[in-house]
């Protein structure tokens, strides 16, 4: 039995998760359950998985789910998210499974690691600003930080035909969003309707935007780097719009190991709570002849100045990806507000990066301060 700790349970990544549990049963139990505003849902989470605690980040919010759901439950609610070493029944928790939007994500994904918990992770914000202090203190405590991401994922499964060692290049692949056939011209009147239509993938907000902006893969070849120890060199991205191969290795001899399947987040999911087994999981069958062909393109980064700039941020490492991050999470929901055009997403970006002073090698405290003066920039030119 795995105890597990769900961070952001109630977005698209923790239901999943709670879906994986559900088929896990007797496998799998779930220890807390973290959130921050949806306390209907997490109520309802609270009766089917009876964790031992359950905690919402906004305080409004606990306080309803304490009301409507206190007397109705044995499990512990609290009222904002506390240290997780001090919630029930942490001792015997194996896996905190971080799937928290965002920033937000960077304070418990560095508690799991200092406390030798394994962290499954699908908050690839922590990693893309703090992948370079977290990932030799996970290595310094013994800790296993096992990637979600389905991209990544896929290279954590390919990754067992050979050593890190022996890797020559990783191409992460992307389905280029709804957008990606679109004129230049058309792309600065795109609706936040229109790109919350995402392709392929079913996903919250801010990333359903990421994905549209090429923003999500530039956050990815961050997180590649930093989880396989690459130089940003060995990755590259290729487009494959249909999203079966998720992602591929190819090692020094010329063979390249790909992980394909229907897309479905359950999937990488439940190998990182199950690794290193697998366990059977009822998915629609991938159907190779019904689909017919696989298609890959370049990307264009002249259209999508976001890959160039996730290049730059983990050839750079230090702060910089702290910078790109907390742009990007400003601009995005400026976006979502129609305060801003799609295009200045990247654009927002790519100016905070230019006026931030890199610091090589930063404390947390340093990629802390990075990240609120790249939203205080930000909301300057706003
Ligand atoms: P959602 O927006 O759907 O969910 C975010 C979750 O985080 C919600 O449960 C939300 O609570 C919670 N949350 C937000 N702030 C806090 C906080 N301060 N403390 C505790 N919980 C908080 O996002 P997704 O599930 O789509 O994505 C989550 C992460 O996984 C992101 O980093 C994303 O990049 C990554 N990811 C997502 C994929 C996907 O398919 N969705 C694929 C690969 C990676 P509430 O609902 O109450 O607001």
């Amino acid at each position: 039995m795995k105890n597990i700790i769900l961070l952001g349970s109630t977005g698209s990544i923790g239901e999943s998760a709670l879906d994986v549990v559900r088929n896990l049963a007797g496998e799998c139990k779930i220890t807390g359950l973290t959130a921050n505003k949806q306390w209907k849902s997490m109520a309802g989470q609270i009766k089917e998985f009876e964790p031992a605690w359950a905690a919402l980040a906004d305080s409004e919010a606990a306080g309803e789910l304490a009301k409507n759901c206190g007397s109705q439950t044995n499990a512990q609610l609290l009222n904002g998210v506390t240290r997780l070493a001090d919630t029930p029944g942490f001792d015997e928790v194996d896996i905190v499974l971080s799937a928290i939007m965002g920033a937000a994500g960077l304070e418990s994904a560095i508690e799991t690691v200092e406390n030798k918990k394994t962290l499954a992770i699908a908050n690839k914000e922590t990693l893309v600003m703090a992948g370079e202090i977290i990932m030799p203190m996970a290595k310094k405590n013994g800790a296993q930080i096992l990637p979600v991401d389905s991209e990544h994922s896929a290279i954590l499964q390919s990754m067992r035909a050979g050593n890190i060692s022996e890797i020559k290049k990783v191409t992460l692949t992307a389905s280029g969003g709804p957008f990606y056939d679109f004129a230049k011209d058309d792309l600065p009147n795109v609706t936040p309707a229109q790109a919350l239509k995402h392709p392929t993938w079913e996903m919250g907000r801010k990333i359903t935007i990421d994905s549209a902006t090429l923003m999500n893969k530039a956050l990815e070849i961050i997180e590649a780097k930093w989880l396989f120890d690459l130089d940003a060199s060995q990755i590259e991205v290729v487009v494959h719009p249909q999203s079966i191969i998720h992602s591929m290795v190819e090692f020094c001899d010329g063979s390249t190991i790909a992980q394909m399947g229907t897309p479905d987040m359950k999937v990488p999911i439940q190998f990182a709570l199950t690794y290193p087994d697998r366990k059977p999981l009822q998915l629609e069958d991938l159907d190779l002849a019904k689909l017919g062909s696989l298609t890959f393109k370049a990307p264009n980064t002249d259209k999508f100045p976001a890959l160039a700039l996730g290049f730059e941020a983990a050839m750079v490492g230090g702060t910089m990806g702290s910078a790109l991050n907390a742009a990007n999470e400003v601009a995005v929901e400026a976006f979502l507000d129609n305060k801003i055009k799609f295009t200045q997403i990247s654009e927002l970006v790519k100016m905070a990066m230019e006026k931030h002073t890199l610091i090589n090698k930063p404390t947390l405290k340093e990629v802390i301060e990075t990240d609120a003066w790249a939203r205080e920039e930000v909301n300057r030119c706003l």
